[in-house]
């Protein structure tokens, strides 16, 4: 809670596969604030997209879009034996589904268009506006709350990013190779960063965080000591 009755939002932007849900979970839960993992929002559109064949030669159709700017529904639903938070796409769960290669080759391509950003972006406001949220994205810091009172920017190696990813991915016996998961990260890093609408760059206030060789555990004594310091932050 902060001195004028308020809890903070905590924005953790940064770079593909850099742990940000993994860590900006745990803040959240640490801290009894909720968790908003953006990209999924991002995905989600995506798989609707492909579903709805609305991308073709790699470029995306702008009338199939549209309609489904109207049409598609992204909310989080809490899982009640694990806790955990899943993404559900008009109504079902999609959790699988958004993160798998299919969707990670072309999420970069639909998160490009200026109304796909505007409709998520105004609906992530809704979301965070009363404060006391996590939120983990690309452009939280900079475009979604550029008044948020605490900012994370990750970053890490694409070599050891690559390989976190590659781990993820093989556990859920995905049957990936090393190579293929770097040029993806790669790849989406190049086109996030390099897209007109909402570039992909560090907020001028933003803490630069770079945790190639950092455990999860001290990230998140780093993370929730700076957020105490500057929020007065209380522990769970
Ligand atoms: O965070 P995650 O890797 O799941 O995000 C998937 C993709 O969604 C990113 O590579 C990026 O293209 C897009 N994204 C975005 N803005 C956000 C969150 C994600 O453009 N706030």
């Amino acid at each position: 809670m902060m001195e004028n009755g308020k809890e903070p939002i905590v924005a953790v932007d940064g770079y593909s596969s850099t742990g940000k849900s993994t860590v900006a979970k745990m803040l959240a839960a640490r801290l009894g604030y909720v968790y908003i993992d953006t990209g999924a929002m991002y995905r989600a559109f995506t798989l609707a997209a492909i579903r709805a064949g609305a991308i073709r030669d790699g470029k995306a159709d702008e009338e199939g879009i549209r309609k489904l700017l109207q049409t598609v529904r992204i909310d989080f639903r809490r899982r009640e034996q694990s806790g955990k938070f899943e993404t559900y796409l008009n109504g079902v769960c999609v959790e699988e589904q958004i993160r798998g290669m299919e969707v990670s080759g072309q999420v970069s391509l639909i998160a490009a268009l200026p109304a796909v950003r505007r409709l998520l972006t105004g609906q992530q406001r809704e979301m965070g506006k009363a404060g006391g949220v996590v939120m983990d994205g690309r452009d939280i810091g900079s475009v979604v709350f550029p008044e948020a009172e605490v900012k994370f920017f990750m970053t890490a190696s694409p070599r050891v990013r690559a390989m976190r990813r590659y781990k993820e991915l093989t556990a859920k016996g995905e049957p990936v190779c090393l190579e293929e998961v770097e040029e993806n990260i790669r790849k989406r890093d190049y086109l996030d960063e390099h897209r007109d609408e909402s570039p992909l760059v560090r907020a001028a206030d933003a803490i630069l965080i770079d945790n190639s060789e950092m455990t999860v555990a001290e990230e998140l004594e780093l993370m929730s000591g700076i957020i105490r310091e500057r929020c007065g932050g209380r522990e769970g």
